[in-house]
């Protein structure tokens, strides 16, 4: 669901074809949204290549080096044609970072015997990022002979961000990555029967004291009033880490030499003493996925600005079930200038409710239904007058009501967990 236009969200689902597992992912973008796109097309390969054995590495860089296109992916949200709408000359530059990145892998493979599963994914984040800063100076290269477009395709990804909270599912084995203030909650069953939100992952923003700790560590003590104010980064980013975002992480010299003479002094945050001030490196969790556990949701922090995690559960939880139950009735609140609620008042919402818990969910979609409901949910179940207000707030005023809204809710087979051996 937009609210920036063009949207600033993207997402991406695909099955690894060469091993067993799925991926599933919200990125969300900002400062335009060159960022999200190409980490959302391209963060997948770099995983789904970094899950192969040696050997089926050596062939992938092998095939490569001939020029081949490998489908490391089945995509479900793009079409084969749309994965090819990049320019010839920056899918080249993408090609040549990822031959190398596979290169880097064989060599790692080869000297490191362990694997890792959450190490793997938080190097994958960080390497891809680093191929994002390393682009522009190849791109700074080529322009020196000539060729401009390149590097404005690719400072178009460095100066803007995304944040992305990425899922990788294999068989019962749940890995989650996040990297900024996207965020991943798991709907469970709880003994008595009741829907419980599992929160795995705590956002990286200013809400998160231990994300404010570290941010403060990583930098010299007189620093300390100046690195988070306003409760941003430098008192401007809001994520505490993001991909892409260049002007957070580069060194001074390159800031002064690429960014300045095209974009002029503004471009540099206040207080830049000692950078990088930003990271890609993600949180990953694992979770032993359980017959309790019923799906997951991902999504954009536009989603968790409107309900609490407990909610989103509820609702989707109600969705499963094909129905529709109400939160535990209070009398709303009201202003100091308003007369109070009467019984009759409260009778009536009452009837409204009971009226509302007769109406099964009508969109096909889970997804779709969760939307509905941020937009359109009231005391007494959905209000389409409220729904179709809030779908039709202004252009130009949209972004103070919401933000992009980009959810995905993955269901799991609780049949087939059941029978999995602990
Ligand atoms: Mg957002």
């Amino acid at each position: 669901m937009p609210s920036n236009n063009p949207i600033e969200d993207r997402r991406a689902e695909a099955q690894c074809l060469m091993t067993t597992g799925m991926l599933f992912g919200t990125f969300d973008g900002h400062g335009g949204a060159a960022c999200a796109e190409v980490v959302s097309r391209r963060l997948f390969t770099y995983i789904a290549a970094s899950l192969l054995p040696l050997e089926m590495l050596r062939d992938l860089e092998q095939e490569l080096n001939k020029g081949e296109d490998v489908k490391l992916l089945q995509w479900f949200n793009l079409s084969d044609n749309e994965e090819d709408s990049l320019s010839p000359e920056l899918r080249k530059l993408y090609r040549q970072s990822f031959t190398k990145f596979v290169l880097q892998l064989i060599h790692r493979r080869s000297t490191k015997a362990e694997f890792q599963m959450r190490d793997n994914l938080a190097e994958v984040f960080e390497y891809l990022d680093r191929d994002l800063w390393a682009e522009v100076e190849q791109a700074e290269a080529v322009s020196k002979m000539g060729t401009p477009d390149l590097l404005h395709q690719t400072l178009a990804v460095a100066m803007s961000g995304a944040v992305a909270c990425v899922a990788h599912i294999d068989d019962v084995h749940l890995h989650l990555a996040l990297t900024g203030d996207c965020s991943a909650v798991i709907g469970m069953k709880s003994e008595s029967n009741a829907w419980v939100a599992k929160e795995l992952l705590k956002v990286h923003s200013y809400d998160n004291e231990d994300e404010v700790a570290r941010v403060v560590r990583e930098h010299p003590k007189n620093e300390s009033e100046t690195v988070l104010q306003q409760e941003r980064l430098l008192g401007q980013l809001a994520p505490l880490r993001a991909f892409g975002d260049f002007r957070y992480k580069w060194p001074l010299s390159m800031q002064k030499r690429l960014l300045l003479p095209l974009f002029g002094h503004q471009v540099l945050p206040p207080n830049y003493y000692t950078p990088p001030y930003l990271t890609a490196r993600p949180e990953v969790i694992h979770h032993r996925l359980l017959p309790r556990d019923k799906f997951l949701v991902i999504a954009s922090d536009g989603l968790w600005e409107q309900l609490p995690p407990s909610r989103v559960v509820q609702l989707v939880g109600e969705y499963m079930h094909g129905r529709q139950t109400l939160e535990p009735f209070r009398v709303p609140a009201t202003g100091r200038h308003q007369r109070s609620f009467t019984l009759g008042d409260i009778s009536k919402i009452l009837a409204r409710r009971k009226e509302g818990i007769h109406h099964k969910p009508i969109d096909s979609n889970a997804a779709t239904h969760l939307l509905r409901s941020t937009l359109g949910g009231t005391e007494y179940g959905i209000d389409h007058a409220v729904l179709s207000q809030m779908l039709s707030v202004p252009e130009d005023v949209v972004r103070l009501v919401r933000d992009d809204i980009t959810i995905t809710i993955v269901f799991f087979d609780t049949n087939y967990l059941r029978h999995c051996p602990v």
